[in-house]
């Protein structure tokens, strides 16, 4: 047993993580196969999460939100993940609400925030198109004013929480001249909503019961007055702003998965038996695993440090950029040692490591891929 503990941990989050670990426990681990089978969570549960107290908890109480900080967030995201359940787009849906708190009117804010704290509209952010992914400015969705509104058309694919988000951050181009003042970001109700049109739901390699898909906009209105911050052209500006907050969120997953899955693994290789003695004391099997032990827990050790700034405004888009890198990266090497010491259990679906091990993939690409970390460290030199 090592004695570290997160520096950022107190009493109160403790009574916090006892109460999403039972949450999670019971509101959730009973259902994750069917709605692996389904591919979407429910909304229901959604309501459910947000009556509990675990959507928008770093939101202040003045908008319905938890009033914690961004240590909440990582408590429930911990808990989830650490067991394997990658499906509640708790991340795009919190990333949403900081953007409305950071960039949003007064009058947004009070319309969204509760609601979105409540489980009641679920939020979803649609960046990425057919055409475009890493390079934003290539953004092709365009928003054109009519009126009090604007006109939309386009498209958005690998959206999180597409099929049952009820509220989406559209990022649209706005001015195509303008570089880095053509985006916007528009806030859209999808209720009802005529001119849009919500895709398949994509079969993906991993996070099986997430819901992403592909999302599409012919000549749909949304009133002027849902732009965010109410200014045209500071799309581009209003991502950029709350990278660090996103890319943190990947290093939660990756840190809690890692952690999972070795605990997973020790139990295994200490039950199961070969040549007339448990796994755990070959030689490989030990080192091998403390390697990963030791990996995991300098990830750990660097993800505090960004977690505690992140809570505090404080991290910078380079460093933000490390920890997702390396976390991500980390998360490849120790799920693969972790699996092979499984053996074939370990490429069967009802095994969670075999699940960890498909959902993990994706950390390397969302939310800006590893290479797209490099350049943004390298900037940094
Ligand atoms: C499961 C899942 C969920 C997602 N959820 C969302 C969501 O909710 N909202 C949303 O908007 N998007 C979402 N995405 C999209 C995701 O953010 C993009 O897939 C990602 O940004 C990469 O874009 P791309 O797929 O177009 O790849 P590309 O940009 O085409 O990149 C392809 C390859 O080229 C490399 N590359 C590109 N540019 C450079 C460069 N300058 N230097 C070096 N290498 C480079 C990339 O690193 C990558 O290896 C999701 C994707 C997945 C798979």
């Amino acid at each position: 047993m090592t004695t570290y503990q997160s520096p950022w941990m107190d009493e109160d989050l403790e009574i916090f993580r006892t109460a999403a670990s039972r949450f999670v426990e019971t509101e959730m681990v009973p259902y994750d196969e069917g709605w692996r089978e389904q591919k979407y969570i429910d909304r229901e549960f959604w309501r459910k999460a947000g009556k509990n107290g675990f959507l928008c908890t770093d939101i202040p109480d003045e908008y319905g939100g938890g009033g914690g900080d961004f240590r909440h967030e990582a408590v429930f995201f911990e808990e989830q993940w650490r067991r394997g359940l990658s499906g509640l787009g708790q991340g795009v849906h919190s990333i949403v609400a900081n953007y409305l708190l950071h960039h949003g009117t007064e009058e947004q804010k009070k319309r969204w925030l509760p609601e979105m704290a409540k489980g009641q509209l679920i939020a979803a952010i649609a960046m990425t198109e057919p055409g475009t992914g890493s390079d934003l400015k290539g953004i092709k969705t365009r928003a054109v004013r009519d009126g009090d509104d604007y006109v939309i058309n386009g498209s958005k694919l690998f959206i999180t929480n597409g099929y049952v988000s009820e509220l989406l951050a559209l990022v649209v181009c706005t001015d195509p001249g303008a570089g880095s003042k053509a985006l916007s970001i528009v806030m859209m109700e999808t209720r009802n909503l005529d001119g849009f049109k919500v895709g398949r739901i994509l079969n993906k390699m991993g996070q099986k019961s997430q819901d992403t898909c592909e999302l599409f906009f012919d000549d749909m209105r949304v009133p002027q007055e849902n732009l965010l911050g109410g200014a045209e052209g500071q799309g581009f500006a209003q991502l950029m702003a709350d990278l660090p907050y996103e890319r943190t969120q990947v290093g939660v997953q990756s840190v809690a998965m890692m952690e999972g899955a070795i605990s997973e693994t020790v139990d295994y290789v200490k039950q199961r038996e070969a040549f007339g003695a448990p796994l755990f004391n070959l030689q490989n099997t030990r080192f091998r695993l403390a390697e990963a032990k030791i990996n995991t827990q300098v990830a750990r050790v660097f993800l505090d440090h960004c977690i505690q700034n992140v809570a505090r405004g404080e991290l910078d888009n380079a460093t933000a950029a490390m920890c997702k890198y390396w976390t991500s990266e980390q998360l490849q090497q120790v799920l693969d040692i972790c699996l092979q010491m499984h053996g074939g259990y370990g490429y069967m679906e009802e095994y969670l490591i075999c699940r960890m091990y498909a959902d993990a993939r994706v950390a390397r690409i969302y939310a800006g891929t590893s290479e797209i970390m490099l350049e943004v460290v390298a900037r940094s030199l």
